[in-house]
């Protein structure tokens, strides 16, 4: 072997172990809060993906060879488990990955479920006491994975768990706002209960804690009857639901459109809720405006049609217009 091949080799031999140090590991969360989560705690020391997009409704995500590309390069992968990703079992048998599974919501004190029987509530990331659980445990397994940046990832975890303590009791001193008889939160899914539990608010959904059931008519009744007897002024809507029936139920009863919740996904960049802690913090603020006196309609600003609103009277003026300029023609014609 010449020594010209033998420094060829060489060189290429370093090139690749250098690459292969310098490859960042891959941390890959279910949805879009527990990616921000590990963002704030892994800074860029570790790559993040998430399996549901911005906007996507995790309890009725189906899988795509996509996600089992994403899983399968997983060194980690960060689930909430508690039955909110009931598609990932199979995602992960599929893609053959060698990456580690956390449960983000260890030591997390579940709230079980009144629709199915041995359930649990997913939700348990809308409670920041529970959050702070979530980072805890995030931060954990970073630090276990690569211990080299162990300190790093422990003085982000402690400055990011201070916010989430600063933001719960923001959280806990602005529902105080709302008159008491008025803490009745209604929303399209039961994504609030461990929020309404924390913060003292009444819950009440049109469906249960996934979006996969069927609206009942005793659903639509249940909601119709409370929003009546406590006065409800609003109802909220979800950034990953159909606001529709919603909007029925709110407007056939009195009350208005309070304004959008994100439970399930972060907003997008633009949105009041690109993170974790601005997700909460905006959720509240929605909640206190909408729930106290004065509230006003935010239905336009959700992209909700009014009914017999400003959409119904321009058609109805094009309309008219059309039906004159017909008239007109009819008339010359005959003339
Ligand atoms: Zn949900």
């Amino acid at each position: 072997m010449s020594q010209k091949y033998i420094t060829y080799i060489i060189f290429v031999a370093t090139l690749f172990s250098s690459s292969l140090i310098a490859q960042k590991p891959v941390v890959v969360s279910s949805a879009t809060m527990f990616t921000d989560m590990v963002k704030n705690i892994a800074g860029d020391l570790v790559t993040t993906e998430t399996i549901v997009p911005i906007g996507g409704d995790p309890h009725l995500h189906t899988p795509t060879p996509r996600d089992a590309k994403l899983v399968k390069s997983a060194d980690l992968l960060m689930l909430n488990g508690l039955t909110f990703e009931g598609w990932i079992n199979e995602l992960i048998e599929n893609s053959g990955t060698k990456g580690k599974t956390i449960m983000i919501t260890e030591g997390v004190d579940p709230i079980s479920s009144d629709t199915y029987k041995n359930s649990t509530d997913p939700h348990a990331w809308m409670d920041l006491a529970n959050g702070r659980i979530y980072i805890k445990n995030i931060a954990k397994a970073l630090k276990e994975l690569d211990p080299a940046n162990a300190s790093t990832y422990e003085a982000n975890y402690k400055s990011y768990d201070q916010q989430l303590a600063d933001l719960d009791a923001y959280v806990i001193e602005k529902i105080k706002e709302i008159p008491k008889e008025k803490r009745i939160l209604i929303t399209s899914h039961d994504a609030f209960k461990y929020y309404g539990k924390r913060y003292g608010i009444r819950l009440e959904a049109i469906q249960g804690i996934s979006t996969d059931s069927e609206i009942q008519t005793s659903d639509i009744k249940r909601v119709s009857y409370t929003i009546k007897r406590y006065e409800v002024p609003s109802v909220f809507v979800e950034s990953t639901i159909n606001p529709k029936q919603l909007k029925l139920i709110a407007s056939d009863n009195g009350a208005i459109i309070g304004g959008k919740l994100y439970a399930d996904s972060l907003g997008d960049k633009d949105s009041p809720a690109a993170t974790y802690l601005d997700m909460i913090k905006s959720n509240t603020n929605t909640i206190v405006a909408g729930l106290s006196a004065g509230a006003t309609d935010k239905s336009e600003e959700v992209g909700i049609e009014n009914k017999g609103g400003k959409s119904n009277l321009i058609l109805y003026g094009i309309m008219g217009l059309l039906l004159l300029g017909g008239m007109l023609f009819l008339i010359k014609k005959l003339s």
